[in-house]
């Protein structure tokens, strides 16, 4: 707030305070050097954040690792896939999600994504049968129609790993996302709802996917004892999987255990400052923020919307200036250099195919952070931006 009592422009990069619960711990890890997460004979903090995200989730299982490519990786790993497997990813994701695809040494698929941020799902149907695996990316939140993805991989035996990473808190019918497919993916990079710096978890219901990514994340010798549940299928994989040593230490554990507690009450707010935001932009001829699907609650902490009703590529540019000029950073992914979320930025891939359906949609859609910890005056200042730098370009 400036002294007059007028709200500034708000700043939504910087972080939220740890909880204080997380001191004592890391004071009591750095007394005692027990950092790694297999010395401790049992109760290490990493073991604890697996059981707690474990029931949080409704999951059978967690592993907990270093970060949540790391987790997408270990998930392709443990389907065991052969070399050269198709893996059907949304054309809509961060290069996060096709990089852990050629780590696994399987290949890409890009299925189109409609205006609405979510899976194509007639190009979906038509690409499966090509596919061994599915993953999808619940980008931003935007859940796509899960039961007609698992009905259609159901039924041809393929197996879906949910990419959740900034999707903690979103329920589809229900369910926890993350829960639905074979595997689900989570992050604890600082821009997502748990910030820990880095980190990622796992999440699976299946005793020989949760056995073998225990041991490709690196528990080796018998340290796979230190996960409940697991012994026969750990043991019978032992020494035959590669150990890539994806684990997590103790301190990103001490960090995220507090903030556990609190998703319930971030994935409110964060719905609540989304909505009202989004009720200002849905006002204006020129913006649009595309529906959920019915059966999704959101849980988001940014929001995302069209620029809608004929702009030219040069009217988009000029509005993320006009809107920048007004303190707010509004990115259109397609217009932004160099986007690691336009998926003709995916070099490594060698020949990217074109989407135009999901291109169009880069080229009109915006992105703008909403830090659950905004208050509604921030909320309506950014909102007001926003509309009134539509207006300006537009007329
Ligand atoms: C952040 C993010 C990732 C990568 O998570 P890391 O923990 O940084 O590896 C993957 N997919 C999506 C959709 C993300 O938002």
């Amino acid at each position: 707030m400036a002294p007059d009592g007028q709200t500034l422009a708000p700043n939504v990069y910087d972080s939220e305070p740890i909880p204080d619960a997380a001191r004592a711990e890391i004071d009591r890890l750095l007394q005692s050097g027990d950092l790694f997460r297999y010395t401790a004979p049992s109760d290490a903090p990493v073991a604890l954040l697996e059981a707690e995200f474990a029931e949080l989730l409704g999951a059978r299982y967690a592993l907990a690792v270093s970060s949540c490519s790391a987790a997408l990786f270990l998930s392709l790993k443990a389907l065991d896939l052969p070399k050269g497997a198709k893996v059907l990813i949304p054309a809509f994701t961060f290069a996060a999600v096709p990089s852990s695809v050629v780590h696994a040494d399987c290949e890409p698929m890009l299925v189109e994504v409609g205006e609405n941020y979510r899976v194509d799902m007639a190009d979906f149907a038509a690409k499966l049968p090509g596919a061994d695996a599915v993953m999808i990316s619940h980008m931003r939140g935007h859940t796509s129609d899960m039961d007609a993805i698992m009905a259609l991989c159901d039924a041809a035996g393929v197996p879906v790993i949910e990419d959740a990473a900034h999707s903690l808190g979103t329920v589809w019918g229900g369910r926890n996302i993350g829960t639905i497919g074979r595997v689900g993916c989570f992050s604890f990079q600082s821009y997502k709802l748990v910030n820990a710096g880095e980190g990622g978890i796992m999440i699976t219901d299946d005793p020989e996917i949760a056995a073998r990514a225990i041991i490709m994340s690196g528990a080796y010798e018998t340290n796979w004892k230190k996960h409940p549940g697991l012994t026969n299928s750990c043991a019978h994989w032992q020494n035959k999987l590669p150990l890539y040593n994806l684990r997590m230490q103790n301190l990103s554990a001490a960090v995220i255990r507090p903030q556990l507690p609190l998703v319930a009450e971030r994935v409110a707010k964060g719905r609540a400052g989304h909505d009202r935001v989004a009720g200002s932009l849905n006002l204006s001829a020129h913006l649009a923020v595309p529906e959920a699907l019915g059966p999704e609650e959101r849980a988001p902490d940014s929001i995302q919307f069209n620029l809608v009703g004929g702009w030219t590529d040069r009217q988009a540019t000029e509005f993320q200036a006009a809107a920048k000029a007004r303190g707010v950073s509004v990115q259109v992914f397609g217009l932004s250099e160099g986007n690691a979320r336009a998926f003709w930025n995916w070099q490594f891939l060698g020949e990217v195919p074109d989407l135009p359906q999901t291109r169009a949609m880069l080229m009109r859609a915006c992105d703008v952070r909403l830090p659950v910890r905004l208050t509604e005056a921030e909320l309506d200042y950014i909102a007001a931006a926003i509309v009134d730098a539509a207006q300006e370009v537009r007329g």
